[in-house]
């Protein structure tokens, strides 16, 4: 294979141009006339239909149906797995640069039909025209990333000579994985782990979020459209619930690469460690979960750009970002100007449907998601200050404008527990040393900032702010493929270093050989 150019990040496109919103508006009517349509389950090569269905709907308007899918049953997820471990010789057996091509020419397919993506994540993750821009184009970086790091890992690796040897060491992939994604980068993070495995010759069974099927059957049609073998790869829909446990607990899974919440990641970690009878390999669990990230305000910092990227943070995508600040973290010098500043700016937001490009956030995922939430608000009434937000959006969607409170204790509910939902909780600090101590007071690690001019300070941030990934005088937010390989500490997960160079190795397993020569 001719060597790639350097990997580029995917550029956005910008819809401030009168051509760019017309081509938007378009692919939105598109998806829209598409509503309601059904899409079968495709399991070993065969459409199958089940009695029950899970149907998908629009968080904007929830009438709308998006997409209604395959309730797969447990009877099916095993054969998902045995399907996908008897194809795994022929998949693996495939030259790691055919799998390379195929991989870049579905980041020239997803390329292609990027509005369209942008107009389904509008449609059923609620995503505002801007932060679906951004998922589609993670995931062509995910394709393009793992290409190219695939070609580094593919065929002999460096290793000593001793004399009289002949010595190697070569990457394999490990066999059948289990991919199973969150709702809130339904294309990004599914198409990352997903193609992650496949690349690395590992056939797949993708369970997409039941909130998100949609994308994921589209993604599917991406994959076949570029050339991945049907039987390579399975898009599994069905209720993690009942489903879930089959697919990680089957002996003939070899990984589960997991990114959601802690309690089902803790979950999967506890059954893929029980060794069911017939299994003879330990699995291998990526588990990348939940985040309570800090942004340190210092006393001595660019007020402006803080509240900026406290309030893009913070609020961006309703705050379901696993990165998303839900906790500021204010010397008590700027403390109170730090507040105003971010309260008015966070009630000057636009909240409503995601497809208006007016709106800056558009609703959370669901119901059930919006009743949390809520919740937290009531219980934030108690536990702090209410300095913004806390009233509804006259509007038939799951919406929630931004809430704020301020003087939260490092006790309290709403410094500690993820909400994810458009909830901050702010917190006055002595100084930098108090700032960095409540910063790390969480079970947590997955992102931070720092907003501070003060050289003395950021060498210290640097040294003892224990996330996965922390940022300095920027937003804590919008991790980009190569240059922020992504991962959190602590609770927050494996920190596998997703859009990394080490990534793909969690994919392979080596195997040295030394022949006497
Ligand atoms: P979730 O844990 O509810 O669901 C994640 C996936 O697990 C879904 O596909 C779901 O169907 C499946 N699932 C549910 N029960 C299961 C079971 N028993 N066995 C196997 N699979 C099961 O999380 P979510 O609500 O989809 O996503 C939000 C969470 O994801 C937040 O906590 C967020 O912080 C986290 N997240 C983390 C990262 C990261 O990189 N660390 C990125 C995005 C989201």
């Amino acid at each position: 294979m001719e060597t790639l150019p350097e990997f580029r990040n995917e550029a956005y496109t910008d819809f401030s141009l009168p051509a760019n919103r017309r081509a938007m508006e378009a692919a939105l009517a598109q998806a829209r006339a598409q509503f309601g349509r059904e899409y079968p389950l495709r399991l070993d090569g065969k459409l199958i239909e089940t009695e029950e269905k899970l149907r998908s709907v629009n968080p904007s308007n929830p009438a709308e149906v998006v997409g209604i899918h395959q309730k797969a049953t447990p009877e099916m997820a095993r054969r998902a797995v045995e399907a996908a471990y008897a194809h795994f010789p022929a998949w693996s057996a495939t030259p790691a640069e055919e799998r390379v091509r195929l991989l870049l020419r579905a980041a020239q397919i997803l390329r292609r039909r990027k509005m369209e993506f942008d107009a389904w994540l509008v449609y059923e993750a609620g995503k505002t025209w801007p932060e679906a821009e951004a998922d589609v184009s993670e995931a062509i970086d995910f394709c393009e990333y793992y290409a190219r790091q695939m070609l580094r890992l593919s065929g002999p690796q460096p290793v000593v000579q001793l004399s009289g040897e002949r010595d190697e060491m070569y990457y394999l992939p490990l066999g059948v994985g289990v991919i199973i994604p969150p709702w809130n980068f339904p294309l990004a993070i599914l198409a990352g782990m997903a193609t992650a495995a496949l690349v690395a010759g590992n056939t797949a069974v993708i369970k997409p979020s039941s909130e998100t099927p949609t994308i994921a059957a589209q993604f599917g049609d991406v994959l076949r459209e570029a050339g991945f073998p049907e039987t390579a790869f399975c898009v599994f829909t069905g209720s993690g619930a009942s489903v879930g446990d089959v697919l990680v607990e089957h002996p003939k899974t070899r990984f589960v690469a997991f990114t959601g919440s802690r309690e089902v990641g803790l979950r999967i970690n506890e059954r893929a460690a029980r060794p069911p009878p017939g299994q003879i390999w330990i699995k291998r669990v990526i588990a990348e979960m939940g985040g309570k990230d800090a942004i340190i305000v210092d006393g001595d910092c660019d007020l402006e750009s803080a509240v900026s990227g406290v309030l893009v943070s913070a609020f961006g995508y309703q705050g379901q970002k696993c990165s998303a600040c839900s906790r500021a973290i204010v010397d008590a010098r700027v403390y109170d100007a730090f507040l105003e500043k971010l309260a008015a700016k966070a009630a000057a937001l636009r909240v409503g449907p995601a497809d208006k490009p007016d709106n800056y956030m558009g609703p959370v995922i669901s119901e059930g998601a919006r009743r949390t939430i809520c919740e937290y608000i009531e219980t934030g009434k108690r536990e702090g200050r209410l300095v913004c937000g806390g009233g509804t959006v006259p509007e038939n969607g799951y919406f929630v404008p931004p809430a704020i409170f301020a003087d939260v204790d490092a006790k309290a509910r709403l410094f500690q527990e993820e909400i994810f939902g458009p909830v901050l909780a702010v917190t006055r600090a002595r100084d930098f040393d108090h700032a960095l101590e409540l910063a790390n007071d969480s079970q947590y690690g997955l992102t931070g900032a720092i907003y501070s001019n003060d050289a003395e300070h950021i060498r210290k941030g640097r040294e003892r702010f224990f996330v996965g990934n922390l940022y300095v005088n920027r937003k804590c937010t919008g991790a980009m493929v190569g240059a922020h390989p992504f991962g959190g500490f602590n609770l927050s997960g494996t920190d596998s270093k997703a859009g990394g160079p080490d990534y793909l190795l969690l994919f392979l397993q080596a195997k040295a050989i030394a022949e006497k020569v």
